[in-house]
């Protein structure tokens, strides 16, 4: 399938947008034109895109500019609603994004919503985005890790499989609640720029709320004080994953080069919005990092930091050497943690059966689904 070279559009900001159609010698608005039917309309092709003159939609296809959505290879349906669509990229790369539908807040939920809850006539979900094709970092739990990095995706790509799910389900962004989090394949603060372009291009253009996104990091300290200095940012989350530095080095190598002491060194640091929280994320392996002396090691790290902690019982999976902690040790922790004030929640698993729950995103092709 040979084709003559292709320029995606999608990832282009409203002054790149501006540049290509005064390349073309249309008058500047029609930048702003094509940057609303790229980012508000959702187009999935120039042919959508009917408030643009049809005589420049041409000279665009011509010249070989497409849309840049990603195709849809396959949806794979859990009983519990979570779907796990797998995007295929332009160079045949692919990623996996999960729609989660109400959101994967319930009890891991930050209770700002509560009260609403009775009242509600809009639907919510929550959307579980890729930013690199595997990962380099190499986490023992997860099954991303496996994949090794393949590649970072472009901000385009980025925005592309978020478009390409939300069109899947006729969102209507201006009514219905809809929540990004950061979380699926890849580490996003290895990725930086095009992970912040991307969020940039979903706020403006989009129209999803910053208040509404999230991004988890595994702990790269260096961007961690940049996000910090963004003007325009989403929330915060980190991938803490144990009390110490002995056990955390054995889960996340990672942990050599920033350990506990600078990550928690760089989150106190942080300059949170008023009554923002920042979460971390504690995925709990059975008789390794889920003891009570560990809830009350985490209790003294985490002393004086603003923050809630979302424990994840492990979502087994092929080649994962840890085991699923019981609910009643689950329970012991978060009380542990729930007894020193600190705000704990655990986070339901979602589209288990489908491979489609936290550190389970691998290839699809590669994952065996029962
Ligand atoms: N790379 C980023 C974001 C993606 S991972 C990061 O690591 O933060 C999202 C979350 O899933 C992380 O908190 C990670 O610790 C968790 N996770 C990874 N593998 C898991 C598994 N097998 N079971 C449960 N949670 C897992
Ligand atoms: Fe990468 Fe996050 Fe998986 Fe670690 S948990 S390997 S950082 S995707």
């Amino acid at each position: 399938m040979s084709s003559p070279k292709q320029f995606e559009l999608l990832g282009l900001s409203l002054q790149q947008l501006t540049d290509v159609a005064t390349s073309f010698g249309q008058p500047s608005y029609r930048g702003r034109q094509l940057f609303e039917a790229l980012y508000r309309q959702r187009v999935a092709s120039l042919d959508e895109a009917s408030t643009l003159p049809k005589a420049f939609r041409t000279q665009l296809g011509t010249s070989g500019y497409t849309v840049g959505i990603p195709r849809e290879e396959k949806v794979y349906r859990s009983t519990d609603g979570t779907e796990r669509f797998l995007s295929v990229f332009s160079d045949g790369q692919s990623v996996e994004t999960v729609w989660m539908p109400e959101g994967d807040l319930g009890e891991s939920g930050d209770g700002s919503e509560a009260g609403e809850e009775e009242l509600r006539d809009y639907r919510r979900a929550t959307i579980c985005v890729s930013s690199q094709v595997g990962c380099a970092v190499n986490c023992q739990f997860c099954m991303t890790a496996q994949l090794g990095i393949i590649r970072n995706l472009t901000a385009g790509e980025i925005v592309g499989q978020i478009h390409l799910v939300l069109n899947r389900h006729s969102v209507d962004i201006e009514k219905e609640r809809i929540n990004l989090v950061f979380m699926g394949q890849g580490e996003p603060f290895l990725n930086y720029d095009s992970f912040m372009q991307a969020v940039r291009l979903l706020h403006e253009g989009t129209g999803i709320p910053l208040s509404r996104m999230t991004v988890s990091t595994s702990g790269i300290v260096p961007r961690i004080e940049q996000f910090g200095k963004e003007p325009m940012r989403p929330k915060l989350a980190i991938s803490l994953n144990a009390s110490n530095d002995t056990v955390r080095e054995q889960v996340m190598p990672l942990n050599r080069k920033w350990n506990i002491e600078a990550v928690l060194d760089a989150v106190r640091d942080f300059p949170l919005r008023s009554k923002e929280r920042v979460t971390f994320e504690y995925v709990l392996l059975d008789g390794v990092n889920d003891s009570e002396a560990n809830a009350r090691e985490l209790v003294r790290l985490l002393r004086g930091i603003r923050c809630k902690v979302n424990l994840i019982a492990l979502n087994p999976g092929p080649g994962i050497e840890f085991g699923m902690p019981s609910d009643e040790r689950v329970g012991r922790f978060k009380e542990i943690l729930e007894d020193a004030e600190i705000p704990a929640f655990v986070r339901k698993p979602r589209g288990r059966d489908i491979y489609a729950a936290c550190g389970q995103l691998k290839k699809a092709e590669l994952v065996e689904i029962a």
